[in-house]
């Protein structure tokens, strides 16, 4: 990825582009989150950029000075340049009294063999600096209320079956037309049966797709008067979890309305593509 993307810039600094793969732009991403617990141990700071990597307390230079900085001057200078006999030398760059003071505070480890990452994420007290691939996971990954989730699934009064496809549902698992086609395979027709107008995915398909989201707005209407929703699985579930204190028995003929229309919405999808059969509209409603 070095030699690929970043060969005239840093990880730090590089701009995503619409050419680099899937996997470095969520890497890229996950720039902000990893920050938050990864530093530069300075031992003469040779290897350290002095404007584009983290090493003032996991900001970057460029990250503090912002617009006063001119990029094309500062490329390429490494934090040796303000170190000398193993101690700060800042003096001659435009730091202000404030930043030269917070350079002094870092420590320089001459004890070290060479300028290394050191990672504070959540899960490593004992401060060793050492990455953790749980750690990591732990902070980049979204945190959901799990027991909200469960609940939905696997609550009282959803069928078997229904509780199986909102578990699918949940973590992404569909057979969605899109998904073959990510694996490479070549599919005559990737248009969602339901509209026939987008390509089908798990997000269009349940949410996104005007026939699906017209079922949505009437169970909701049905339900709490037509209250407005983000269109997603994730938020639902959050919208109904606000009603569960208040009164709980609507919350729960809420998730088993979800579950219910979630399996509803894939037996059409299915039928439409497997055996050639449309529902109309009207008789689709489900409770
Ligand atoms: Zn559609």
């Amino acid at each position: 990825m070095a030699s690929r993307y970043i060969r005239r810039t840093n990880f730090w600094a590089c701009r995503i582009d619409n050419n680099f793969s899937v996997t470095f732009k969520a890497i890229l991403r996950c720039r902000p989150v990893l920050q938050a617990a990864i530093c530069r141990r300075m031992k003469d700071g040779t290897t350290i950029d002095l404007w584009l990597d983290p090493w003032l307390g996991s900001r970057s230079l460029l990250e503090i000075l912002g617009g006063q900085l001119d990029r094309e001057a500062g490329r390429g200078l490494t934090c040796s340049r303000i170190i000398r006999d193993g101690g700060w030398r800042p003096e001659g760059y435009p730091f202000t009294a404030q930043l030269a003071a917070e350079i002094h505070t870092i420590s320089i480890d001459a004890s070290q063999t060479e300028d290394s990452w050191s990672w504070a994420g959540p899960g490593t007290g004992g401060g060793s600096g050492l990455f953790c691939f749980r750690s990591c996971y732990d902070l980049v990954r979204i945190h959901h209320d799990q027991a909200e989730e469960v609940d939905f699934i696997w609550g009282k009064g959803v069928a078997r079956k229904m509780q199986l496809c909102a578990y699918r549902l949940l973590h992404g698992i569909l057979m969605t037309r899109d998904r073959p086609i990510r694996f490479g395979m070549q599919i005559s027709d990737a248009k969602c049966v339901l509209c026939n107008d987008e390509d089908e995915s798990m997000g269009h398909l349940f949410f996104g797709c005007p026939v699906s989201w017209h079922i949505w707005t009437e169970q909701c209407a049905q339900l709490r008067g037509g209250v407005g929703m983000d269109r997603d699985i994730r938020s639902i579930l959050s919208w109904i979890r606000g009603y569960r204190g208040r009164d709980p028995g609507w919350a729960r003929r809420a998730r088993v309305r979800l579950a219910a229309s979630v399996w509803h919405i894939w037996k059409e999808r299915n039928r439409r593509i497997f055996e050639g059969l449309t529902t109309p509209l009207l008789k689709f409603y489900i409770i």
